[in-house]
């Protein structure tokens, strides 16, 4: 379990924290590293929809959700996208950022909605991820994401998911995880693996704005 620094209610699971959108031990685990046990996800299909989450369990077709409702988690599960946890005074938010979702503005449109809502961001967190040391792309993902190109260790061209994400926050402080999910083993990599097995993030605010 990941404790990003600095921030009140963010956690990045690992691999074998499970995944507490089918698994109550991994619920049990979470709530004991300080997550609330009621948490709320999206059905994730790689666009740019936010949605206001008010209640625990499934919510609809986003990629990012916000909260204002004090002890409710708000929860993506990634292995390999990018995912980013922002927060500020009465809210949390948190956003599954692929490269499909980054090109079509899920961040901006996450950053939009929470200052149309009257918030202010005070710290963001961007977990685990695949790196531009292992992201091999072909042109459709490099013309899309042309200004942030990279090498492969390897020497193959990639492209930096996790650079691309953070670029949306502006000059909001950002904590970076900096972990590889293609090399670091004790986390999911759909690339390595083409495993369905997913690392969940939860973030949560413990009072309302
Ligand atoms: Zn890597």
């Amino acid at each position: 379990m990941i404790h990003p620094p600095g921030l009140d209610g963010a956690r990045f699971g690992e691999a074998s924290d499970g995944d507490p959108r089918t698994d109550d031990e991994a619920v049990a685990r979470f709530a004991r590293h300080g997550a609330p046990t009621a948490i709320a996800f999206p059905h994730q299909v790689h666009g740019a929809t936010v949605q206001l989450a008010t209640t625990a369990g499934a919510a609809g077709d986003a990629d990012a959700l916000i909260t204002t409702t004090a002890d409710l988690g708000v929860a993506v599960a990634t292995a390999d996208c990018v995912p980013v946890i922002i927060e500020g005074p009465g809210f949390a938010a948190v956003v599954h950022a692929g490269w499909r979702g980054i090109v079509g503005g899920v961040m901006a449109a996450t950053v939009e909605a929470i200052g149309s809502m009257g918030l202010t961001p005070r710290q963001a967190a961007v977990g685990p991820a695949i790196g531009p040391c292992c992201y091999q792309v072909g042109a459709e993902v490099l013309d899309r994401l042309a200004g942030h190109v990279a090498t492969t260790t390897w020497g193959a061209p990639s492209v930096d998911l996790p650079a691309a994400a953070t670029m949306a926050l502006g000059d909001l402080p950002v904590w970076r995880s900096e972990r590889c999910t293609f090399t670091d083993h004790r986390l999911n990599s759909h690339r390595r693996d083409r495993t369905a097995r997913r690392q969940v993030a939860v973030a949560w605010c413990r009072s309302g704005p």
